[in-house]
């Protein structure tokens, strides 16, 4: 196969969105099947079975890097990613080509939709196929035209500037500059994007927490997962951090990441305040949004040991970035027992 007779890959595309395509316009799947039961189909490009099926296709180790790295290591796993932006399919089949999935909606930190600033929808894991742009768009489709009367469908959503999606907009940005730039501006200070997503990322293992069995409880931003079931079968504290990293429930992520940017202090008190009834659904300790609270009362850690050492690191930090979090360092001080699970 000559490398011209393939689909161009398009903008923040996905390898497997790419081979989907490919594979549909030559009528065949096989590759497609195999690639899939691999354990990172869109983003292993060091796995050798992937290299040699793009070899095969004409493309080199190179140019599938240039296309299809990950911008962060920060990813769902395979089986989750199945948060999507429908106005953006509907876009792509607008303008007469076939939707296609984006690297964007893979990663961890990146709930909303840049483009239409809109919280992503989740598809049910178990009706998502190879061919999922297609899958998740007809399904939307279906669902508008029993929904509307006459069978009308609107081709564009209501753009939405909601206050909450701003705010946590804004914290999702903070965070995607943090990926890209060596140092990035915080409040007036000059600090390095490492250490922000070093912080960030022990935020986000305490507060996407999984919803276990007492006494290892929720991590702060699942309050929106309350009438699911809890987990069980998790045999270790890292397991429960890894598992609530895994999850691509979108109103938890959200809620993390306004939860973030109040630590960070990357906007007024009184913008959380404009979002906490409506949208956050946060015990009753930390919904005041200040980050003291949220350093006494919303982390978890496995041991008295961890707690230390996390204070250690925190303290270990630049002084201009370890003056940000100054209250949230103090609350960690402080912290209340429960938050020590072992
Ligand atoms: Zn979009």
């Amino acid at each position: 196969m000559k490398i011209f007779s393939l689909p161009a890959v398009k903008y923040d595309e996905c390898l497997m969105s790419w081979l989907a395509r490919y594979c549909s316009a030559i009528g065949q799947s096989g590759v497609l099947q195999h690639i899939s039961s691999l354990a990172d189909p869109d983003f292993d490009l060091a796995n050798v079975e992937i290299l040699d099926i793009l070899s095969s296709l004409g493309v080199g180790e190179k140019v599938a890097r240039d296309c299809f790295s990950a911008r962060t290591t920060w990813l769902l796993p395979w089986a989750e990613r199945t948060a999507y932006c429908y106005p953006c399919l509907q876009e792509d089949v607008s303008s007469g080509e076939s939707p296609y999935w984006r690297k964007s909606w893979c990663y961890l930190h990146s709930p909303i939709c840049v483009k239409h600033r809109l919280f992503l929808s989740v598809a049910d894991p178990l009706r998502i196929n190879l061919h999922k742009s297609w899958g998740v768009f007809i399904q939307e489709c279906n669902e508008k035209y029993n929904s509307i009367p006459n069978g009308k469908i609107s081709r564009v959503r209501r753009i939405s500037l909601d206050r909450d999606i701003m705010l946590a907009l804004r914290v999702q940005d903070f965070l995607t500059r943090a990926h890209k730039a060596d140092y990035i501006r915080l409040r007036g200070c000059v600090v390095s994007g490492a250490d922000v997503l070093a912080v960030t990322r022990l935020l986000f293992e305490s507060f996407l927490f999984p919803r276990l069995r007492p006494p290892c409880g929720d991590g702060i931003a699942r309050e929106q997962q309350a009438g699911f079931q809890r987990i069980a079968g998790v045999t270790s504290i890292e397991q429960a951090r890894k598992l609530g990293l895994s999850d691509s429930h979108v109103y938890s992520r959200v809620t993390a990441l306004i939860l973030i940017g109040c630590v960070f202090k990357l906007f007024p008190l009184t913008r959380f305040n404009d979002v906490r009834r409506p949208l956050l659904q946060l015990p009753a300790f930390v919904d005041s949004g200040e980050a003291y609270a949220i350093g006494r009362h919303g982390m978890r850690f496995s041991s008295s040991k961890e707690h230390k050492l996390t204070i250690k690191f925190l303290n270990g930090l630049p002084k201009e970035l370890k003056g940000c979090l100054g209250e949230f360092i103090n609350g960690l001080k402080d912290i209340h027992p429960d938050a020590i699970l072992g």
